[in-house]
């Protein structure tokens, strides 16, 4: 069944996660809510599915089959963060990634750009890390069969790394049409000098695929030399094209350039599939003291209303983003942020500032 046939209303998971998921989850689910409305289109059905501790307590899982079940008739979802580290050690494969697998979710975009009032450390910084997400060095995803890490012995480990010419090929072209719509740069990141049958896989189908798109320019970089390049000079870059674990490393030093961890979106999706997630992880440290940043879930969500848009031939979502990401801006131009980029405003002070502002334009 085409979940995403258009004129029939959205149909959304909400997935609260661990730590300052149900925080950032519901700020975020709020400001669809608004944003929508603000825009004229019709109201979310919203389907609320458990994952993460509350899950384990639960249903004895941390992904439990009910999740994965009612994702299938959702249109596309919002994920909260987990905190896989603290379960059992019999629970501790990673949801996200599991749901990523099971969905062929085979893209991560991670767009970072600075925040018009916010301190940035490289303020011109303005760019898309599009990683490869279903295999590479992560051990949860990249055997068929039992994990990507195994101890021969109690003093040796060894992990396995997984490319493949059709995965990169996959990405390479997400990563090239994304770049004909903005500067028309890709920049290939591997390290293929000491990983050079893996790694080199990836640049040379990189490179084979960029021959398809002429007016892209397209060069290649060391990961260790793109992160200097990136601090250094970050206004060198448009979209970066990248394997599973450097991308992951990557944007996160590229969202703390721009600003902070709590404003740094991405979407992962596949042609048919996308979910909202936001680049940083549970921060339990800040879980349950209403203090966390929910930007980073405002413009995930964002992301997804305009994939949604395009897949369902519905302008109204992209809309109803544009409301979104413009609500925030405004917020942090009338000088309302949350304690990590200096402000005094809780996450639900500044979701109800957020929302407000939804409804101006
Ligand atoms: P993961 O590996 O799951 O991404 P992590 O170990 O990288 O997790 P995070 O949970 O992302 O760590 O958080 C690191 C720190 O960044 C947190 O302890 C917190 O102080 C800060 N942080 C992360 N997200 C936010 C947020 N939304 N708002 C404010 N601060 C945040």
């Amino acid at each position: 069944m085409d979940q995403t046939k258009p004129g029939r209303p959205l149909r959304l998971g909400l997935i609260d996660g661990d730590g300052i998921g149900p925080e950032v989850v519901g700020s975020a689910r709020r400001v669809v809510d608004e944003a929508l409305a603000a825009a004229d289109a019709a109201p979310v059905d919203w389907v609320p599915l458990p994952m993460g501790r509350q899950a384990i307590d639960e249903f004895g899982s941390a992904l439990p089959e009910v999740t994965l079940t009612g994702l299938r008739d959702t249109d596309g979802w919002i994920l909260g963060p987990h905190d896989n580290a603290s379960y059992p050690p019999q629970h501790r494969v990673a949801p996200g990634g599991a749901i990523r697998r099971h969905f062929a979710l085979h893209a991560n975009i991670r767009p970072v750009h600075a925040i018009p009032g916010i301190a940035a450390v490289a303020p011109g910084i303005d760019l898309v890390i599009v990683r490869e997400n279903s295999e590479g060095f992560y051990a949860d995803r990249n055997m068929a069969v039992g994990s990507g890490e195994f101890c021969p012995t109690p003093d040796i480990a060894l992990s396995v790394g997984l490319v493949t010419r059709a995965a990169s090929e996959r990405i390479a072209h997400e990563a090239f049409r994304l770049a004909t719509a903005r500067r028309g740069q890709v920049t290939i990141v591997h390290k293929a000098n000491v990983l050079p049958l893996t790694m080199g896989l990836f640049r040379d189908t990189c490179y084979e695929v960029a021959r398809g798109y002429p007016q892209v320019r397209v060069n290649d970089e060391h990961v260790d030399a793109a992160a200097a390049h990136l601090v250094r000079s970050p206004g060198d870059f448009d979209v970066l094209v990248t394997e599973n674990l450097f991308g992951d490393i990557l944007s996160d030093l590229a969202a703390q350039l721009a600003g902070s961890l709590g404003t740094a979106a991405s979407l992962n999706c596949s042609e048919t599939r996308a979910m909202a997630q936001a680049v940083h992880g549970a921060a339990p440290d800040l879980a349950g003291h209403n203090r966390a940043n929910p930007v980073a879930l405002h413009h995930s969500s964002a992301m997804l209303l305009r994939w949604l848009a395009t897949r369902r031939g519905e302008p109204v979502l992209a809309r109803a983003a544009d409301r979104i990401e413009r609500a925030v801006a405004a917020t942090y131009e009338a000088g309302i942020a949350t304690a990590d980029l200096g402000g005094l405003a809780s996450t639900s002070e500044f979701t109800e500032h957020v929302t407000a502002r939804v409804h101006r334009w």
